[in-house]
């Protein structure tokens, strides 16, 4: 994540709280940890991907060469 919009710091936190979330142990006491990535992927990948790809504009944008 480029710093271009100041959201990869409180990204990477939600990152953080929604595995923390996922990485409960089921029934049997175990956690399916395979799943829980699977999960937290579908879950955070999409926001993250935008994210990312905003802040590449903007750093794009703001480092521009006007002539
Ligand atoms: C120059 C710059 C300035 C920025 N300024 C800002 C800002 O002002 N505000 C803001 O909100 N965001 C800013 N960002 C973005 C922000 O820093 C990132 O989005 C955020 O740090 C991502 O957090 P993360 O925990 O997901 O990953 P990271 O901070 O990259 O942490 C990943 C960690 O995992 C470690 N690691 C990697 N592979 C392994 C491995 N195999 N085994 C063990 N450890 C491993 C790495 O060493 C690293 O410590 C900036 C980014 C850059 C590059």
């Amino acid at each position: 994540m480029t710093p271009d919009l100041g959201q990869g710091a409180g990204c990477g936190l939600e990152d953080a709280a929604a595995l923390a979330a996922l990485l409960r142990p089921g029934p049997d006491g175990d956690v399916d940890v395979v799943g829980v990535l699977e999960r937290y992927s579908h879950l955070r990948a999409p926001k993250a991907a935008r994210l990312l790809r905003a802040s590449r504009f903007m750093g794009r944008v703001a480092q521009r060469q006007w002539k």
